[in-house]
C-alpha cells in the first residue's frame, strides 16, 4: 500500500436515504452517486465535491506526500487558462478526470494524469454582468452527480453539463435579471438536488437558496433569507416572524442576505447549512431596521434537506452594519467538547470570531475572536448575542467609527480545512481596520452600490480620511475546542488564500505574492514552496491515481500586482516530478501618474465623486483599500481622452476583460464627471508624490 489508509479510521456514516450503488451506473466520467458521496472517505484518492466530503473538511486522507518527502514535490503538469481574471475554484477529481471552473464560470475537464484537455465549456457570460458584482467575475467551483457536472454562471444561470462531453444538458436561470444578482459560489448536490445561492447584497437583491432537481433542472424548493413585501404574503411561515425584525419598506432595496458561498449538506442530520451576507444597504439606519435584528442577514441557517423548511439559525451580527457577511466556509465535524462528542458547524467569520455551533440546534457552543475586534465588546455566552460597542454604531453616533475587522473582513470566502488528526482548523486570518461613517441621506440606486455610508470632507473613496492601514493575512492553526491559535504564520500579504490539509501532516496554501507553500500541520514550519509566477488564492485539493498522490491548485489573482502579471493556470504536483513553468513574462512597468490638468468646476468634480461612489468604488476604490484586484483609475491613460473614457465606461470597450458598460446607469455628462473627479484625484496624488521624501511611494 503506497499511502496510509487513514480513511479506514473514518469509516463513513452508512447513512439513511435512498442510495444507489456505484456499480448501478456504467463506469464513466463523474459517476457520482449518493452512496459514493456519503462514503467519500472510503475512496481516499477521489475528490468528488468541492470540499471533498459532504462535511467540507477539505482534508485528504492521502499520505504519500508527507512531512518527510514533501521537499521532493515537483510539477507534474500544468495547463494555462484562457482567462486571466482571478481564479478561486477548487477542482474535482473523479475516476481519473479532473474537472474545474475558472473565472467567467468556464469549465474544463482534463485527463488527471497527463493534463490532456478533454473538453472545455464556456457559458459566454455577457461582459456587462461584470458591473453587477463587487469582487471580480470569479467562480469557486462545480458539483458532480450521476454523469453530470454543474456550474453556476456569473449571470445567474445554473447549467448541467454532460461530464463526458462538456455539452449542456439543461440550463435554468435562477435569478431575476432586472436585479443585480450574480453567482460566484459552487453548487452542491444533496439527495439528487443541486443547491445554489446568489450574491448582490452590496447592490440590492433579496437573498435565497434554491434546490433544483439534478436530472431535470426543475425548482424543488427555495428558502428566502429575508422577508419580502408583506402585502404579497410570505413564502414561508418563518418569514412572518423574520418580518417582525424589520421596519419601514425594507423590501424595496431587496434586504440583501445573499447566500454567496457556504452551503453544506449534512446527511446524518438531513440538514443543509448555509451562510448569508450583509443587508442592503450596509447602514442599518437606511434599512428600516428600527432597532430590529433584520433576520436573516449575517446568519448561519439550517433547513431541511428535503423541503427547505427552516430548522434553526444563528445570527452572528444582529442588525449588522459593517459588511460582516456570515458566508465564510462552514465545516462540519464531530468534536469532543467537555467530555462528550458534539456534532458541530464551524465558521471563521468575517467579523473576526471563530464560531462553533451545535449542528442539531444551532445553539452557540463557543465564539472566540481570532483577530482584534472592536465592533462588539464580546459575545454573551448565555444569549449567544454580541455585546454592543456604542462607538462602533456609526448609524447612531453620526461620527466615523474605526471598526476592526474592516475591509474584506477577518476571513472571507477562502476555503478552510480541518485536520482530524491534529484536531486543528487552518484558515487565513486578516488583521484589518476600516473607518465607517453613515451618510446624511440615502437614495436607493436600483443597479448601483448601496452602502449608505458617507465620506468626510476631503476624504477619497472609502471614508478613511487618512491613509488606510495595511491589512495583514496570516495562516492560522486554530484549536476549535480550546478556542486558541496553536500557531500563526508570518504575515503573508493583505489577502488570504484557501487551505488543504492532508494525512501526510501537511497544510497547503498559496500567497498573493506568488508562492504555493506546504507547512507542517503541527507547528507551521514551511517545508516546501514553489514560485507560481502569479498570485494564488484558491483552495488546493489532492487526489491519487495508480498509487500516486497529486496536489492540484488553480493559480492567478488580480490584474497586475506585486510586479507580476496574472498567469492563470492549473498546477498539478507529485513527488519527483520535474516539469517547469515557462519563464514568467517581464514584470509590467510601474504605473505612472500622468493626468491632464484638472480644469473642471468644483461642482462637476463633486458630482463625479458621488457617481464614483455609487457606481465605481466597489471595484475601483484605491487599491490600498484592500482588494488589489482592479486598476487604480488615477493611473488610467484614458483620463487623457474624453472619447477613450466614454468608449470604456459607456461603450464597453473593455467588456471582455470584465469592465462592464455603464450605459443606462451613467449619462455621458455623469461619466465625464467621474473622469473629472479622477483627474483631480490623480493631480492631487501627483503633487503629493512630488513633495514626498525622496524615493517614497506615491500616497495611495
Ligand atoms: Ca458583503
Amino acid at each position: 500500500m503506497l499511502w496510509t489508509c487513514i480513511a479506514c479510521a473514518f469509516q463513513a456514516v452508512a447513512s439513511a436515504g435512498a442510495v444507489t450503488a456505484a456499480s448501478a451506473l456504467a463506469p464513466g466520467p463523474a459517476a457520482v452517486t449518493a452512496r459514493r458521496l456519503i462514503r467519500a472517505n472510503s475512496e481516499p484518492g477521489e475528490w468528488m465535491s468541492v470540499g471533498r466530503t459532504h462535511d467540507e473538511q477539505r482534508f485528504s486522507p492521502l499520505a504519500q506526500i508527507d512531512t518527510g518527502d514533501v521537499s521532493k514535490l515537483g510539477l507534474a503538469w500544468y495547463a494555462d487558462f484562457d482567462t486571466n481574471r482571478s481564479q478561486e475554484g477548487t477542482p474535482l477529481e473523479i475516476d481519473g478526470v479532473l474537472y474545474l471552473s475558472t473565472a467567467w464560470s468556464k469549465v474544463r475537464a482534463y485527463d488527471a494524469q497527463t493534463g490532456r484537455l478533454l473538453w472545455a465549456y464556456d457559458p459566454k457570460v455577457p461582459g456587462e454582468f461584470a458591473g453587477r458584482g463587487c469582487c471580480d467575475v470569479v467562480n469557486r467551483g462545480i458539483a458532480a452527480w450521476r454523469g453530470k457536472i454543474y456550474v453556476a454562471a456569473y449571470d445567474g444561470r445554473l447549467v448541467a453539463l454532460d461530464a463526458k462531453t462538456g455539452k449542456p444538458v439543461w440550463s435554468v436561470l435562477t435569478v431575476d435579471h432586472d436585479k443585480p444578482y450574480t453567482i460566484t459560489g459552487a453548487p452542491r448536490v444533496a439527495k439528487g438536488r443541486v443547491l445554489i445561492g446568489n450574491a448582490g447584497g452590496e447592490f440590492g437583491i433579496r437573498g435565497y437558496l434554491s434546490a433544483y432537481d439534478a436530472e431535470t433542472g426543475k425548482l424543488d424548493w427555495r428558502f428566502y433569507t429575508v422577508p419580502g413585501d408583506p402585502a404579497r404574503g410570505f413564502e414561508q411561515p418563518i418569514l412572518a416572524k423574520a418580518a417582525q425584525t424589520w421596519h419601514g419598506d425594507w423590501w424595496k432595496a431587496g434586504g440583501g442576505a445573499g447566500v454567496w458561498d457556504a452551503i453544506v449538506y449534512d446527511p446524518r442530520l438531513n440538514l443543509v447549512y448555509f451562510g448569508t451576507g450583509n443587508g442592503t444597504p450596509w447602514n442599518r439606519a437606511f434599512r428600516g431596521s428600527g432597532g430590529g435584528d433584520n433576520l436573516f442577514v449575517a446568519s448561519i441557517i439550517a433547513v431541511n434537506a428535503d423541503t427547505g423548511a427552516y430548522v434553526w439559525h444563528y445570527q452572528v451580527a444582529p442588525g449588522e452594519e459593517w459588511d460582516y457577511d456570515a458566508t465564510s466556509p462552514l465545516v462540519v465535524a464531530d468534536l469532543r467538547i467537555d467530555g462528550r462528542s458534539r456534532r458541530v458547524v464551524m465558521q471563521a467569520s468575517k467579523d473576526g470570531f471563530f464560531y462553533v455551533l451545535d449542528a442539531r440546534t444551532g445553539s452557540l457552543i463557543s465564539a472566540k475572536n481570532f483577530v482584534p475586534v472592536t465592533w462588539t465588546l464580546g459575545i454573551d455566552p448565555e444569549t449567544g448575542r454580541p455585546i454592543p460597542n456604542p462607538a462602533a454604531r456609526y448609524d447612531i453616533t453620526g461620527k466615523p467609527a474605526v471598526v476592526e475587522p474592516g475591509g474584506q473582513g477577518a476571513h472571507a470566502w477562502h476555503p478552510m480545512s480541518f485536520d482530524p488528526l491534529t484536531g486543528l482548523v487552518y484558515f487565513s486570518a486578516i488583521d484589518t481596520k476600516f473607518t465607517m461613517m453613515g451618510a446624511k441621506t440615502f437614495t436607493f440606486q436600483p443597479m448601483g452600490a448601496n452602502t449608505g455610508l458617507g465620506f468626510p470632507a476631503g476624504g477619497r473613496g472609502r471614508p478613511t480620511g487618512a491613509r488606510p492601514p495595511q491589512s495583514r493575512s496570516r495562516l492560522v492553526a486554530w484549536d476549535p475546542v480550546t478556542e486558541r491559535a496553536v500557531w500563526r504564520s508570518r504575515p503573508l500579504g493583505r489577502i488570504g488564500a484557501g487551505t488543504l490539509s492532508t494525512a501526510g501532516g501537511l497544510v497547503f496554501q498559496g500567497t498573493t505574492d506568488g508562492r504555493f507553500v506546504a507547512y507542517r500541520a503541527t507547528d507551521g514550519k514551511p517545508l516546501w514552496s514553489m514560485d507560481a509566477e502569479t498570485g494564488v488564492v484558491a483552495g488546493p485539493m489532492s487526489f491519487a491515481i495508480g498509487g500516486v498522490q497529486y496536489i492540484a491548485e488553480e493559480v492567478g489573482y488580480g490584474l497586475v500586482r506585486y510586479g507580476m502579471s496574472n498567469q492563470s493556470r492549473l498546477l498539478v504536483f507529485k513527488l519527483g516530478a520535474t516539469a517547469s513553468l515557462p519563464p514568467a513574462p517581464p514584470p509590467p512597468p510601474p504605473p505612472v501618474l500622468n493626468p491632464p490638468p484638472s480644469t473642471a468646476s468644483a461642482a462637476t468634480i463633486e458630482e463625479g465623486h458621488e457617481q464614483f461612489e455609487t457606481h465605481c468604488a466597489m471595484c475601483h476604490d484605491p487599491p490600498a483599500a484592500n482588494r488589489e484586484i482592479f486598476p487604480d483609475l488615477r493611473y488610467s491613460p484614458a483620463l487623457g481622452s474624453a472619447a477613450a473614457f466614454d468608449a470604456i465606461v459607456l461603450g464597453g470597450a473593455l467588456q471582455p476583460n470584465g469592465m462592464a458598460s455603464f450605459k443606462g446607469r451613467l449619462t455621458e455628462p455623469q461619466a465625464q464627471s467621474v473622469r473629472a473627479y479622477m483627474i483631480a484625484q490623480a493631480n492631487q496624488a501627483k503633487a503629493a508624490a512630488l513633495h514626498a521624501p525622496q524615493g517614497g511611494p506615491a500616497p495611495r
